[in-house]
């Protein structure tokens, strides 16, 4: 037996100290446990930080370990690799984050990819076969829309899609229709749509699927990038499985690129597989990085959202502003404010203005922007002005663009954590550019 120095010289994420969750009978808050959940400096030389654990392979202490942790990453045990085996499946760096982003849902297990869209297409690849239906709430991501239409087409996928905004009954109606055309194996949303901001319900959503599939339910996917895990917490509605495009807020100083999926053990354990296979995990670096995003993200999101009421604010009474699609101005008694007011706990940083004019009046507000960055992104520190109908969106049918709203005078703003009255100064001057 080695003596016990020895055994925690190993750079292996033992945890001989259990994680404290709870104080007394106090629950600790997540932004408490983003400083030191699931990491035990006493394994790495009394570093009050992890250190980046640039390897790609991982010393077993003997051969039946070795074993033990390959029935585990080939699914032979589920719940993954007891120990770390080889960089394409799991490191100290993935692990300590995947743990630290699932205490924001409480969910029992998070997995963390190269990008958000290496996330959607992983999860795409585990749960959906060829003949398969997919119902999706729309619109979604342009990516993601090219994943399942123009790839997974390819592989006989076929899709059904319902407006965000629907009702129960709409959505029964398209869950119907979808089942007379296979086996529906994954119910795929994103709320709130972009650029619309049209938030999905997911209650409603769940109830259909739960009145249609009795038995084997399809599962409820949502992307929850622009409200999570903040403001959304979509696990709480009936979602099975959130994933996150972790370059946004999580991330959010527009330095990395990465994914999440958050969710129950069985599902995640059925999408490490997957992820396993091809290897779609994020690297040890930016894993990192992650984690010091995530020790300010109620800091940067609570900012940016009081930020985002008081610029939308200013938006709202000026004559050069046709209207502010943000969601903190849902109508009280509509439909979409009562979603909101069951799934949502703030209203994002993330809006949609409509100037009074076209494309030349947006072009001439985005060019006089001296604070605020003419990109497409969001959920960085810094605030972003993009055009969609230019940018994002410019592939995207006129008929759709008019449907979604998706005039010349949109331009989408993302909101950082600057001095808001700041911010105000330089939309003010931009709009007098107009
Ligand atoms: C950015 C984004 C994605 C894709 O994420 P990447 O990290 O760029 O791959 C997916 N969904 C939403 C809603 C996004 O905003």
């Amino acid at each position: 037996m080695p003596d016990e120095a020895e055994t925690t010289a190993v750079p292996h994420r033992r945890r001989p100290k259990p994680d404290i969750l709870a104080i007394d009978n106090r629950r600790l808050q997540p932004e408490t446990l983003m400083m030191g959940h699931g990491f035990d400096p006493a394994l790495s030389e009394g570093s009050l930080k992890p250190p980046i654990f640039l390897t790609s392979t991982f010393v077993f202490e003997n051969a039946a370990a070795g074993k033990r942790f390959f029935e585990g990453i080939t699914g032979k045990r589920p719940g993954g690799a007891e120990g770390l085996v080889y960089s394409r499946f799991n490191g100290p760096n993935q692990e300590i984050l995947e743990d630290r982003l699932g205490v924001w849902e409480d969910a029992e297990d998070a997995l963390v990819f190269s990008s958000g869209m290496s996330a959607i297409a992983t999860v795409m690849l585990a749960l959906v076969q060829p003949g398969d239906v997919i119902v999706h709430s729309a619109p979604l991501y342009a990516a993601t829309e090219t994943l399942i239409g123009r790839i997974l087409g390819r592989f006989g996928v076929k899709w059904v899609d319902f407006p965000a905004g629907a009702t129960r009954e709409e959505i029964d109606a398209k869950v119907e229709e979808a089942r007379k055309l296979g086996r529906v194996s994954l119910i795929y949303l994103e709320s709130p749509a972009n650029p619309t901001n049209a938030l999905v319900d997911v209650e409603a959503v769940k109830g259909s699927r739960d009145a249609a599939f009795p038995h084997e339910k399809p599962p409820i996917v949502i992307d929850n990038t622009f409200l999570g895990p903040l403001w959304s917490k979509p696990l709480q509605q009936g979602a099975d499985l959130v994933l996150y495009s972790l370059t946004k807020y999580a991330g959010g100083h527009s330095d990395l690129v990465a994914g999440g999926a958050v969710g129950g053990k069985t599902l995640i354990n059925t999408i490490r597989m997957m992820r396993n296979t091809i290897g779609t995990i994020t690297d040890p670096n930016t894993a990192w990085m992650l984690l010091r995003s995530l020790e300010t993200l109620e800091l940067r999101m609570s900012r940016a959202g009081e930020n985002a009421a008081k610029v939308c604010e200013f938006f709202r009474g000026h004559e050069k502003v046709e209207s502010v699609g943000y969601l903190g101005f849902l109508e009280p008694g509509s439909r979409q404010r009562d979603i909101y007011d069951r799934h949502c706990t703030g209203a994002g940083s993330t809006f949609s203005l409509y100037l009074k004019g076209g494309e030349a009046e947006s072009f001439r507000f985005l060019d006089a922007l001296k604070i605020a960055k003419l990109a497409v992104s969001l959920g960085g520190t810094e605030t972003l002005a993009s055009h969609p109908a230019g940018m994002t969106h410019l592939s995207v049918p006129q008929e759709r663009k008019d449907a979604l709203k998706i005039g010349d005078n949109l331009v989408r703003i993302s909101v950082g954590v600057e001095n808001a009255d700041d911010l105000i100064a330089d939309f003010n001057q931009a709009l007098r550019a107009i």
